[in-house]
């Protein structure tokens, strides 16, 4: 379990978008909700990712501040990240590692922590809701940038006062 420490510019979009999903909320239908309700409110980075690849090129962005992926980053790579097809954009010499992490207020000290598809299919069912961060990461120049997010949950409100029994 590592507790990853992504780069300021992404922490700031991290908490702008994180203040208007508030667990809480959302509320179930009475009738017919399914146990995993989905990947929801997803968001994709490619704009942002492409301008900065852009400013890379133009020379108006360092190299070492777009390859500056935090060595926490680097080793959930190595040892949680889910390989993918894509080639850096940067050196082109390895395919990008996808690293998964989750916020949300439900998680308490999960929070922030990099999770494996594997747990965050089981925790699709455990929370009400919280959101995913998927980083793409390169092992070899240290190119890292924010690709997606998405909420996933149940879609129960937690249990904060008055939950139904049952
Ligand atoms: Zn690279």
């Amino acid at each position: 379990m590592y507790r990853v420490n992504v780069s300021a510019r992404y922490i700031d979009k991290i908490r702008s978008d994180a203040s208007h999903g508030k667990p809480g909320a959302l509320r179930r239908c009475a009738a017919g909700y399914e146990p995993s309700m989905g990947r929801r409110l997803v968001v994709d980075y490619g704009l942002a990712k492409r301008a900065a690849l852009t400013e890379l090129r133009s020379g108006s962005l360092a190299r070492d501040d777009a390859c500056d992926a935090h060595p926490y980053l680097l080793r959930a790579a190595k040892y949680h990240g889910e390989p993918t097809d894509a080639s850096c954009p940067v050196c082109d010499r390895v395919r990008l590692t996808h690293v998964t992490y989750v916020y949300g207020d439900e998680l308490g000290r999960y929070a922030g922590r990099v999770k494996a598809p594997a747990e965050l299919a089981a925790m699709e069912h455990e929370y009400g809701e919280f959101r995913v961060y998927v980083v793409e990461v390169c092992q070899s120049c240290a190119w890292n940038h924010l690709a997606q997010s998405y909420v996933l949950g149940h879609g129960e409100t937690a249990p904060s006062g008055d939950r139904q029994g049952g």
